[in-house]
This record gives C-alpha cells, sequence and structure tokens, in this order.
C-alpha cells in the first residue's frame, strides 16, 4: 500500500513546511519593555532569551532559554536548577518577576510566565513558559496556543 494513503485508504496532506522564521523568537519583552533577546548567548545558533530566576530557597541564577518555539534547550550562566524544581523567573534589567497567565495546567506546579513579543503588551501576541524545569510547557509557545488550552 502507498504510504501516501492512511489506513482508512485517504490520501495524507503533507503537513505545510513552516518557515523556520516563524518559529523563532526576535524579540521578548518584560512588562517595563526591556526586550530580553541576548545576542551574546546564542543557543543552537540564535540569540536566546536571557533571565534570571529565584529559588524558593533564595538563591538567584541566570539562564538563557532557547528562542525557537518547542525548544527546551536552554544554558545556565549563573547557578543551576535540578530537574523538576520551580523557580521564579525575573527580568535581568529591572529585576521585576514577570507576568504570570496562570497555574501550569499541565504540571500544576509551576506558573505559566508570558514574555511580550511587541510594545502592546498583550497576553495574545506573547510567549509562555512554565517555572518548572523539565515540564512539556517550559519551552516558549505562542500564548494564544496556551490561552486556548487553558481556556482562558
Ligand atoms: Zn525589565
Ligand atoms: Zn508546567
Amino acid at each position: 500500500m502507498s504510504q501516501s494513503f492512511d489506513k482508512k485508504g485517504r490520501l495524507k496532506i503533507p503537513a505545510r513546511e513552516v518557515p523556520r522564521e516563524e518559529l523563532i523568537v526576535t524579540k521578548a519583552m518584560c512588562a517595563e519593555g526591556h526586550d530580553l533577546i541576548s545576542e551574546e548567548h546564542k543557543i543552537n545558533g540564535y540569540p536566546g532569551i536571557e533571565l534570571a530566576f529565584r529559588k524558593l530557597n533564595g538563591e538567584e541564577g541566570v539562564v538563557v532559554l532557547s528562542p525557537i518555539l518547542g525548544d527546551s534547550t536552554s544554558v545556565f550562566l549563573k547557578g543551576e536548577v535540578e530537574e523538576g524544581e520551580t523557580v521564579k523567573f525575573l527580568c535581568f534589567i529591572c529585576d521585576r518577576e514577570l507576568p504570570i497567565l496562570s497555574t501550569c495546567d499541565h504540571c500544576g506546579e509551576g506558573y505559566i510566565y508570558v514574555l511580550f513579543l511587541d510594545d502592546t503588551f498583550s497576553f495574545n501576541n506573547a510567549i509562555t513558559f512554565c517555572s518548572k524545569k523539565g515540564c512539556p510547557n517550559s519551552s516558549i509557545r505562542k500564548s494564544d496556543k496556551i490561552i486556548t488550552a487553558l481556556g482562558l
């Protein structure tokens, strides 16, 4: 049987190839408008998203998240977070905690943090990530997807 048909004999329509640029965030701002994209710290070849974090025990650190949607690669510049650990995320420029959309619907422990993609500061044009390391929601995603998933 030809691979172009599924089990019921229907023609499989190949998924549209998404141009890579659509999947890479080139601007990510805190509520004060500080752009947290770091030209200095590239991840998988693209400028990463630099964030400060604070642990429950008060320890602080700095992490760079991958700017590629759905990619959970991250690099710690200072400090470390264990798998399964939940932290607070802050803007490394103004030191304010980033806006939170809700608790995570996936792990139930982390918070869904928000970074804005433009200066309308709309939750609808933003990216989100869960604050629990290792949660499938901890890689960045478009906020409209998560808003739909949460039924907000
Ligand atoms: Zn800031
Ligand atoms: Zn989560």
